[in-house]
């Protein structure tokens, strides 16, 4: 079989994003989390297989329910035709095409024939990744990606494992391995009130990005929008009475990171 004919599973494609890498890029979200956030906005993304929802609809006052399809198989040829719709904008723009999920490591076979395909035609690539994945995976991957939008999320490992589902030792080498092969590498910090954004979440973190000259902060506010996802999903939605931080919290973010002379935006 030709990789070209290899298939994944993809849960959505954004056309025209502007907060996934540099430029204008188009955005391929992969299937499959091995991660469990407590406060994920995107719960459909979690499960590897396609999966059938209920979905409410409302029609001259009347409500009723149509099932939905989370997924949908794909092939790298189907990806590409995509990608390449908008290679004028690329142009452009400086952007190209940013690989994230759920978790894009978890079809990494998937993910190699994709950035090589990019690679073959002279397409700029981003991964944004959890960073949850061997070192013998990345070694593979590093060569064909530009660049790598990259979750620190908590960087004490006991918290990590309470809140993410998994221990963060691997996620923080794989920061260090990708940094030390010279990769462009972007730490992006989810604001999650009382877990991410406490005093010993945000001195670690800042003590951890300053060990990499020239790495910026994207700081993810917290949103409520996936709480309806859950129940439409069944699942236990365990964020109740966590409000968005507001944006005087974000700017007092921002400086709090700045402080430490380390470059930092929010949103991405
Ligand atoms: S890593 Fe992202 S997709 Fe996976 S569970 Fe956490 S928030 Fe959700």
């Amino acid at each position: 079989m030709k990789d070209i004919n290899l298939k994944g599973i993809v849960f959505d494609i954004k056309h025209y994003a502007i907060h996934d890498g540099d430029g204008i890029r188009t955005t391929v979200f992969f299937k499959g989390c091995p991660l469990s956030c407590i406060w994920c906005h995107n719960p459909e993304s979690r499960k590897p297989s396609i999966q059938t929802i209920k979905k409410e609809l409302k029609l001259d006052g009347k409500s009723f329910c149509t099932d939905e399809t989370v997924g949908k198989e794909m092939t790298v040829s189907e990806v590409m035709d995509e990608i390449k719709k908008d290679l004028i904008f690329y142009e452009e723009s400086g952007g190209g095409a940013t690989f994230s999920g759920g978790e894009v490591f978890l079809q990494d076979k998937f993910l190699i024939s994709l950035l090589e395909e990019c690679q073959k035609s002279d397409i700029n690539t981003c991964i944004d990744t959890t960073g949850f994945v061997s070192e013998g995976t990345l070694r593979s991957v590093i060569p064909l990606a530009d660049s790598f939008l990259f979750d620190v999320k908590l960087i004490d490992d006991e918290a990590h494992v309470k809140y993410c589902g998994v221990s963060n030792k691997k996620i923080l080498d794989n920061f260090r391995f990708i940094y030390a092969n010279g990769k462009n590498i972007r730490l992006r910090l989810p604001v999650i009130p009382g877990i991410t954004d406490t005093a010993q979440n945000l001195k670690l973190t800042a003590q951890f990005a300053k060990q990499f000259d020239g790495v910026e902060i994207d700081l993810l506010p917290y949103h409520k929008i996936g709480k309806d996802k859950y129940r439409k999903l069944g699942m236990d939605y365990k964020m109740d009475g966590v409000e968005s931080p507001s944006n005087d919290r974000m700017e007092e973010l921002v400086r709090f990171f700045e402080g430490y002379e380390i470059t930092t935006t929010i949103g991405g």
